[in-house]
């Protein structure tokens, strides 16, 4: 299978938002963003500053789709406060991965888990490639569709960005 990356414009979080909510994802594609608002993001990118204080920040902007924390000579380094998301992170990372590798460059993903005090590297393998590829492919679909999937409710919610966008009419 040949996927036109540039051409599809998925960006890194559109891989992350398709396992944590197809909805999210859908509302993402629109144009409609709210997560500055959100405490959770907020709290990320506070950890995401502090972990790398001692380090030289080296966050990377790829043909505008993929913001990479930090790429060493064999890494590309993720940091998370936890691993509550580690599918949709991990999905995420891959993807990075996948991306470099179309343009020639091959690295392995690192995941620093901030409160576990953890890291876990993960590495590219032609399965994994099969799945990001049928990824990529669904999201196109998702993003054509007229109107958002339907609500579900997951133990998320409360702390998405888009909760009072989705569940509005439930409390008037
Ligand atoms: S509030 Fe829930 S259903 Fe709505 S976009 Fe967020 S995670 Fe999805």
């Amino acid at each position: 299978m040949s996927v036109d990356l540039e051409q599809l414009n998925i960006q890194g979080v559109k891989i992350n938002y398709y396992f944590v909510c197809k909805r999210k994802l859908w509302l993402f594609t629109k144009g409609i963003t709210m997560e500055q608002n959100s405490d959770r993001v907020m709290a990320g990118k506070l950890v995401h500053e502090n972990s790398y204080k001692r380090k030289q920040h080296k966050e990377l902007l790829i043909d505008n789709l993929l913001r990479l924390d930090i790429v060493d000579k064999d890494y590309v380094r993720e940091v998370k406060i936890s691993s509550k998301m580690e599918k949709a992170d991990k999905m995420q990372l891959y993807y990075y991965l996948y991306y470099l590798k179309k343009l020639g460059i091959n690295k392995k993903g690192m995941i620093n888990y901030v409160k576990e005090r953890r890291q876990e590297e993960i590495e590219l393998t032609p399965e994994i490639e099969t799945e990001i590829e049928k990824i990529i492919l669904d999201i196109v679909e998702i993003s054509k569709e007229k109107t958002p999937p339907k609500l579900k409710k997951l133990p998320y919610c409360t702390k998405c960005a888009y909760y009072e966008f989705c569940y509005i009419k439930e409390e008037e």
